[in-house]
């Protein structure tokens, strides 16, 4: 065994900017949110963050490799977080963890800026992806609105439907990919900095231009593109759906009508404060009483927060404001942007600083 790399799954990890290909255009705010003023859009609009899961993007765009995230600061070459997570388990993930799902972080957090809005799509559930797809994850995510582009007046998300549409009919609308009448059977809910979304497997969703945000997800890739063509790509039938029977796949589709009540009331989550230090606070965004799948909670540092892993690992990224994490084998600087792997076997550590600063703390799925 490697004893340094060992010592590396027992500290604080700096994450790597880890941006990955997609088919449409957007990452201008993830470029201004890491400090380059000068970014733009362009074909890597999301950063995944601490990933350990592959990107397949389709034909000849998938890339051996892609998504996964490296550790290098500070090391002679760069070595892969998965490669840590697998030999290392314990210390990384934490033995609890390591317990109900092996060595899968069972998490895929990304940072995400559409410059275009997005095809609607859905994502397999996990009996589905056990029963079809070999994966003991299906797709359910969540939606954590940092801010919106200033030129887009009504930022917005498109999630389940808001009128009965039979299987048969949608099938019709897919086959004529008559997108209107797909985004006029949806509930289109306006979106602001702050806002939390939760979008359950098998809803049909389509995130509006212009929204920048962090994404929890299960940590598979599987998407269901009920929408195919996207600036200039037309995706075939065999990749909208996960290379299955199409009616097999789209049996996994919600078509659950919600009101509006129902959308905010179960889809729209209203964040809790859980903790208070000082003037500093722990709030929950989205916790487990919502899903198994993950939890995402925002610390706001006001001086010094303490805070510990209770045995089972986070990934954070510093949202705004600048300060150090400081761990029993020494501190760390943060500012805005800064991605961080913290292990199950940090224990107790405190976040300070001279301002403030905001951190955005992202944990797997409950065990
Ligand atoms: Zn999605």
């Amino acid at each position: 065994m490697d004893v340094k790399l060992k010592s590396l799954a027992q500290t604080p990890l700096l994450l790597e900017p880890n941006r990955v290909w997609r088919f449409y255009e957007g990452g201008k705010m993830i470029e201004r949110f890491q400090g380059n003023s000068a970014g733009a859009d362009s074909l890597y609009p999301e950063e995944w963050v601490g990933s350990t899961v592959q990107a397949v993007n389709p034909g000849e765009h998938y890339k051996t490799g892609e998504g996964l995230a490296v550790i290098s600061r500070g090391l002679p070459e760069p070595v892969p977080l998965k490669s840590l997570t697998e030999q290392f388990p314990e210390e990384m993930l934490g033995a609890a963890h390591v317990k109900t799902y092996g060595t899968n972080s069972a998490l895929l957090v990304k940072l995400l800026d559409s410059a275009i809005r997005l095809l609607i799509h859905a994502h397999p559930t996990k009996a589905f992806a056990l029963e079809h797809l070999n994966s003991c994850f299906g797709k359910t995510e969540a939606w954590f609105v940092l801010s919106t582009r200033p030129e887009v007046d009504d930022p917005y998300v498109l999630i389940a439907f808001r009128e009965e549409i039979g299987r048969k009919r949608y099938r019709e609308l897919l086959d004529k990919q008559d997108v209107k009448e797909m985004m006029r059977i949806m509930h289109r809910v306006s979106v602001r900095a702050g806002d939390v979304v939760y979008v359950k497997a098998g809803l049909p969703h389509a995130i509006g231009e212009g929204t920048f945000m962090v994404e929890l997800q299960e940590p598979t890739d599987f998407s269901i593109l009920l929408e195919r063509s996207c600036a200039g790509f037309t995706l075939r039938e065999d990749e909208s759906f996960l290379g299955l029977d199409p009616s097999l796949t789209l049996s996994v589709i919600d078509h659950r009508v919600y009101s509006e009540k129902e959308v905010q009331d179960e889809l729209v989550i209203k964040p809790k404060r859980l903790r208070k230090q000082g003037e500093s606070a722990e709030y929950q965004l989205l916790g487990y009483d919502t899903t198994e799948c993950f939890a995402g909670h925002r610390l706001e540092v006001r001086g010094e927060l303490g805070d510990a892993t209770y045995g089972r690992f986070s990934i954070l990224i510093v949202l705004d404001g600048e300060g150090k994490l400081q761990h029993r084998g020494g501190e760390i600087p943060l500012r805005r942007g800064t991605e961080i792997f913290l292990p199950a076997s940090i224990g107790e550590h405190v976040f300070q600083t001279a301002t403030q600063m905001t951190i955005f703390k992202s944990m797997p799925a409950r065990v």
